[in-house]
C-alpha cells in the first residue's frame, strides 16, 4: 500500500509510491524520449486489450472501441477506505494512500493526439471524463478526482498512446485549496466569469471564443504558452456542466493544440483539469489548464514558488493567433 506523509513545512501531503520500483539505472530513461518498444507491443493499441486489468467501461459499438477505460497497472492510490491518519511523533504524519488511479484510452488510434481527435471521439472523451468523474462523486471516500493528460517525455508520459489519468483521491490537494482560496478572496463575483468579461474587453490574450467557450492566454501565466480554457456558463463541477460545453471545452482544448503545435512543433505538454472537490459547494469555476512544457523550472522558482515567464501572455496570444 503506497502511503501518504505530511510535509510539516508546507502542510502538503506527499505520496510515496513505490509499486513501478525503480533501480538508480531506470531514472536515466527519463531523459529518453517516450517510444514504445518494438518487442513490447503498446499495451493501450486494440488487439493487446488482455494485457490490461478488464475494462471497467468501454465507449463504442459493434466490437470496435472508441474509449477504454481500464485500472492502472502501477497506481499510486489505491483501495478503499477513510483518510486515517496516524502520528508517529510530532513530525511523522502518514495515512494509506487509497483511492482511484484509472487510465482513459480516449483514441484507439496509437499515433492521435488530442490535437487529431475528430469531432466524435473529443465527446467521447468529454462524456466519459464526466461519467467517470460522477462515478467517483459517489465513491466512498473518495472527496477530489484529479484528470491529467501527459503529453510526451518532459510532461511525464510513460507510454506514447494518447490516454488520459484519473486520480481519485481522499484529501483536497493544496493546489486547489488554494484555487478555492482565490475565489473566495475575489469577493461579489465568480473570479473566471470576471475574466471571462476582462479578458474580452482587453481582447488582446484572448486566443479563441467560440462555442460558449473561452482560452485565453491569462494575465497572470507563470509559464510560456500557457493557456486557460474556460466554458462561459457558470458552473463549479464538471459532471454536472451541459453536454454540449463539455464537447465544446474540448474542442477548445483540440484547437488550442493545434496552435500550439503550429507554433511551437510536437512539445510535451500537460493538461490539468480543475473542478470542485465532489461534495463542495464552495465558489468555484471549473476549467482546464493547457501547460506547454517548454521550460524547466529552474532554483529559484523551485525555492520561492515564484515564476519567471520569458514569454509575456500578450506576445504568446499574438504568436498563436497570427
Ligand atoms: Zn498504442
Ligand atoms: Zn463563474
Ligand atoms: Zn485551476
Amino acid at each position: 500500500m503506497n502511503q501518504l506523509r505530511l510535509n510539516p513545512l508546507t502542510g502538503r501531503w506527499v505520496t510515496v509510491a513505490t509499486g513501478r520500483a525503480s533501480r538508480p539505472a531506470d531514472f536515466a530513461r527519463d531523459r529518453a524520449p517516450v517510444e514504445t518498444s518494438p518487442v513490447t507491443p503498446c499495451p493501450f493499441c486494440p488487439g493487446h486489450e488482455e494485457e490490461l486489468p478488464p475494462a471497467l467501461e468501454t465507449y463504442g459499438h459493434s466490437g470496435e472501441w472508441l474509449l477504454r477505460v481500464v485500472p492502472n497497472r502501477y497506481p499510486a492510490f489505491e483501495g478503499a477506505g477513510p483518510m486515517l491518519v496516524e502520528h508517529l511523533g510530532p513530525l511523522f504524519a502518514s495515512a494509506p494512500a487509497t483511492g482511484i488511479h484509472e487510465v482513459l484510452v480516449f483514441t484507439p488510434d496509437h499515433r492521435q493526439s488530442w490535437a487529431d481527435l475528430d469531432d466524435r471521439q473529443v465527446g467521447v472523451t468529454m462524456a466519459a471524463l464526466r461519467d467517470r468523474f460522477e462515478d467517483h462523486a459517489h465513491a466512498p471516500g473518495i472527496r477530489y478526482t484529479q484528470a491529467i493528460v501527459n503529453h510526451g517525455r518532459a510532461a511525464g508520459a510513460s507510454l506514447e498512446h494518447p490516454h488520459s489519468q484519473l486520480l481519485g483521491i481522499s484529501f483536497v490537494p493544496g493546489e486547489l485549496v488554494e484555487e478555492i482560496a482565490g475565489f473566495r478572496r475575489f469577493s461579489g463575483a465568480c473570479l473566471l466569469c470576471a475574466t471571462i468579461d476582462a479578458e474580452r474587453a482587453a481582447g488582446h490574450r484572448v486566443v479563441s471564443d467560440k462555442d460558449g467557450v473561452v482560452v485565453v492566454a491569462p494575465w497572470w501565466s507563470g509559464a510560456p504558452f500557457e493557456l486557460l480554457v474556460i466554458p462561459e456558463n457558470h458552473e463549479g463541477h464538471l459532471r454536472r456542466a451541459a453536454g454540449t460545453d463539455l464537447a465544446s471545452v474540448g474542442h477548445a482544448i483540440r484547437d488550442a493544440l493545434h496552435r500550439i503545435r503550429e507554433l511551437l512543433g510536437d512539445v510535451s505538454y500537460n493538461l490539468v483539469v480543475h473542478t470542485l472537490p465532489h461534495h463542495a459547494h464552495d465558489p468555484f469555476h471549473w476549467h482546464v489548464h493547457v501547460v506547454p512544457r517548454v521550460h524547466s523550472v529552474g532554483g529559484f522558482e523551485k525555492g520561492t514558488g515564484v515564476p519567471i515567464n520569458i514569454v509575456a501572455p500578450e506576445d504568446a496570444c499574438r504568436l498563436m493567433t497570427g
